[in-house]
This record gives structure tokens, C-alpha cells and sequence, in this order.
């Protein structure tokens, strides 16, 4: 959106009342206007879905299952409406209001009395503390969204840091062009078989020189991580590119680094690279085909009425979330004369079978309902139940059973885990 300098001023002051008084009652920018949007338009993210499982796509835009809130969702939002819109209007102005304001409309954002949430987060259903859910299937509680919100400062001064000194903290160069548009909406329409569709979609900023860029805060998770690869994968630099008439695309990325363990762990500077892209006539072509695979394939064009859909998991090996072997589930606890037990139990027990004391090294990856697919899905106990007869559940899942003196509760199997990445919260039913 172009805003006229006095209509800026207007917004910046009254932002700024905003967020000294703390009321977000009412969204802060203009929402994107859906208006434009017709039946036959598909979103970058509508195929992005479909491209990651069409039955993931089939729970999602077919069937409209619930899903739980994730707050990085609600970050990226706050990213790209707040910290870069404010920003980008005097890139020498003082980083801290922004990083505060931004910091405050997340708070807000993370509410579930807020509107944004009702309006944005859940569908169908009356708004609850527990619709925010961390990856491993647990309710966010008030400390973890706290810390969210204290890690997505962080993130985002780094962000701003970097455009204001024209480098990352590391020395990674960033040089943003001059730019002339924001959340500037994108069109392009493709004829499939005698018919239209559009990929519809707002790219992050338009240039003076008619190049563009989209920002992406991302997890710097080994198996998610930005780089020149990826974007081979990414669904926005061509029908953007073509939409606006340029060849010239590029992803600016600020990764989300953490440092520390366990309770301490929290974000890191982020550095902030930049992936340039050209786009090429086989990347148009590529990508018309890809459309055509989609509206063929999920009857798109008549309400997906004979869509096919089926479920394509992907099988991660026997391993522990981030990749590496599973760690030997061996018993650490002494008895009455100070001896410690030693006895090696398996990777899904949570008391030892001898002692019945508790167990280390519990690895929910090895529970067969949730590594037939290691996809981050939001839909994976419908998935397994409807698509794979869920019969693996015979055998019988630890963290369902009560041990002796042990009660579980999802912190222990947080710690059991000692990771975060990469679950569902349908894989997690404690
Ligand atoms: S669990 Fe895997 S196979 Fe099933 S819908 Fe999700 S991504 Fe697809
Ligand atoms: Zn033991």
C-alpha cells in the first residue's frame, strides 16, 4: 500500500498512542483487501500446501479440519506489517520504538481475547488460551509466549539493524533498493484448458528499479534452513515476477538463530542474508505445469468435487527429531546401597523395567503413529486413522500409561524429547 506522508505522520502518532496505552482493540494496518479476490484464484501458499501432501491440502482447504495457532505465523504477520512498514519510511530513524511497538502488537496478537486471534488464528469456534500450540502438540503457556514475544525482538531489531547498517552483525551485505510499493498485490493469470485461474498473492516490496523482494523470517532448523536451493521450492518469485513484469526476484531472509539449552535456550542475533533469483522462461513454464498438475489433479476448477488427494508421508529413518541416533535409553538411577542400575531399556520407555525408575531418553520419533510421517502436519492422527487404518496403535503408546511414583505431564516429555522441532500436536495426545 502507498501511503501519503501526512496520512504516515497520521498513523505513526497514533500508533505510537497505541502502543504507550497499550490498546490493540482494532487492527493497526489496513488488511489485505480481499475483495479483488475471485473464485478461481489461488494462492502461493493454497499450492504450496498441496505441493507438501494433497491430503494435507484436502484436511486444509477441503475439509477445513481445525488446526491449532502457531506463533509464527503470528510473527511473520507482525514482521511484515509493523517492523518493516514503519521502518522502511526513514531507515535512519531509532530502532527501539519499533522493536517495542512490534513487540506489543505480538503480545496482543498472542491473546486470545484479541480480535486479531478470533479474526485470524482459529476458525469456526470460540477462541481459547489453548488454541496456541507449540510444534510438540503442547499448549504455549504465558512464559512461552512471553519468551516468543522477547525472542521475536530480538529477531527483528537484528532485522532492522542489519538494513540500517547496510550488514548483518556477521558481515553478511544488505543493501535494500529503493522502494516505491509495499504488500503490493499480484496477478497472474493462466489459461488451463479453456479456463482462467489466477495465483493471487502480495509480494513484500516492489523497487524503483522493478525488481522485488519478499522477506521470510525462518527457522534456521537444519532441515528448513533458507538456502540458494530452496528456493526452487518457493512458490512466490515467479507468478509475482510475472505479475509485476520483472525478471528480477529476490528473497531477503532473516534467520531465526537459538542459543542456549533447555530453559535458557532463546534467540540468538539473526543474520540476514539475501538470495537473488532470475527468472527464466523454463521457470514460467515449469511452474504453468505445476498449476495444471493442481487444478487437474484436485478438480480445482469444479469445488474439488472429483479430487484426488492421496496421503504422501515421508519416512525419516529411526531417529531422533533433528536426524541424529537415537540415544541409548539406559537407566541411570541407584538403589538403596548407591549402585546405578545400567539396565539399556528401549527408546519409548519412560520407566525402566527393571528399577521402574524414570527414563532419560524417551524418543517420541520412534512411535510408529508419528514417524510413518515426518512432515510438518497439522493433520497427522486424521491422517493415520483415515488413511492408514491406524493400526499401529495397537501397540501401545508410553507417554498413555502412568508409572508407579511418575506421572507424566508434557514437560517431561519436552525434556525427554530435548528438541522442539518437527511435531504435530496431532502426534502428541498427552
Ligand atoms: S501426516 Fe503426512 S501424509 Fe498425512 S496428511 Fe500430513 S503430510 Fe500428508
Ligand atoms: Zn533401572
Amino acid at each position: 500500500m502507498i501511503m501519503s506522508a501526512g496520512l504516515w505522520a497520521a498513523f505513526w502518532s497514533a500508533a505510537k498512542a497505541m502502543a504507550a496505552a497499550c490498546l490493540f482493540a482494532a487492527p493497526l494496518m489496513a488488511q489485505f483487501d480481499y475483495s479483488t479476490w475471485q473464485k478461481n484464484d489461488i494462492s502461493p501458499s493454497r499450492l504450496k500446501t498441496w505441493m507438501d501432501c494433497p491430503r494435507k491440502y484436502f484436511y486444509n482447504y477441503v475439509q477445513h479440519l481445525p488446526k491449532p495457532g502457531r506463533d509464527f505465523f503470528i510473527s511473520g504477520n507482525v514482521f511484515d506489517e509493523i517492523a518493516m512498514e514503519m521502518f522502511r519510511e526513514d531507515t535512519s530513524q531509532d530502532i527501539e520504538p519499533i522493536v517495542d511497538l512490534a513487540g506489543d502488537v505480538m503480545r496482543e496478537r498472542l491473546d486470545y481475547n484479541s480480535e486479531w486471534y478470533k479474526k485470524n488464528l482459529i476458525r469456526g469456534r470460540d477462541a481459547t488460551f489453548s488454541d496456541l500450540r507449540k510444534l510438540n502438540g503442547a499448549v504455549m503457556s504465558m512464559v512461552e509466549r512471553e519468551k516468543a514475544v522477547l525472542d521475536f525482538r530480538t529477531w527483528t531489531r537484528g532485522f532492522l539493524t542489519a538494513w540500517q547498517n547496510g550488514e548483518d552483525f556477521l558481515g553478511n551485505k544488505l543493501s535494500m533498493l529503493p522502494i516505491v510499493d509495499t504488500q503490493v498485490e499480484c496477478i497472474w493469470p493462466i489459461q488451463i484448458e479453456g479456463q482462467t485461474v489466477r495465483i493471487h498473492g502480495y509480494a513484500d516490496m516492489l523497487h524503483e528499479d522493478g525488481s522485488v523482494t519478499d522477506l521470510k523470517m525462518a527457522s534456521d532448523w537444519h532441515t528448513s534452513i533458507w538456502t540458494a536451493g530452496r528456493i526452487m521450492s518457493e512458490m512466490q518469485w515467479v507468478p509475482y515476477s510475472q505479475a509485476l513484469n520483472t525478471n528480477d526476484f529476490r528473497y531477503i531472509v532473516t534467520h531465526k538463530h537459538k542459543t542456549g539449552y533447555k530453559e535458557k535456550r532463546r534467540a540468538g542475533q539473526p543474520t540476514v542474508e539475501t538470495f537473488e533469483v532470475t527468472v527464466y522462461p523454463t521457470d514460467v513454464e515449469r511452474f504453468k505445469d505445476l498449476v495444471t498438475q493442481f487444478v487437474r489433479s484436485t478438480d480445482f476448477l469444479n469445488g474439488h468435487e472429483k479430487g484426488v488427494f492421496p496421503a504422501e508421508p515421508e519416512y525419516g529413518g529411526n531417529a531422533l527429531g533433528w536426524g541424529g541416533a537415537p540415544r541409548k535409553n539406559i537407566c541411570k538411577n541407584k538403589d538403596e546401597t548407591g549402585s546405578i542400575c545400567k539396565q539399556e531399556n528401549s527408546t519409548t520407555a519412560l520407566n525402566c523395567t527393571v528399577c521402574s525408575g524414570p527414563l532419560p531418553n524417551f524418543n517420541e520419533y520412534q512411535l510408529p503413529q508419528v514417524n510413518f510421517c515426518r512432515k510438518l502436519c497439522d493433520f497427522k492422527d486424521t491422517c493415520f486413522k483415515e488413511c492408514f487404518g491406524g493400526s499401529f496403535r495397537e501397540a501401545p503408546d508410553p507417554r498413555e500409561l502412568t508409572h508407579g511414583a511418575r506421572t507424566l505431564d508434557a514437560k517431561d516429555t519436552n525434556d525427554a524429547m530435548g528438541y522442539k522441532e518437527g511435531l504435530t500436536d496431532a502426534t502428541n495426545r498427552i
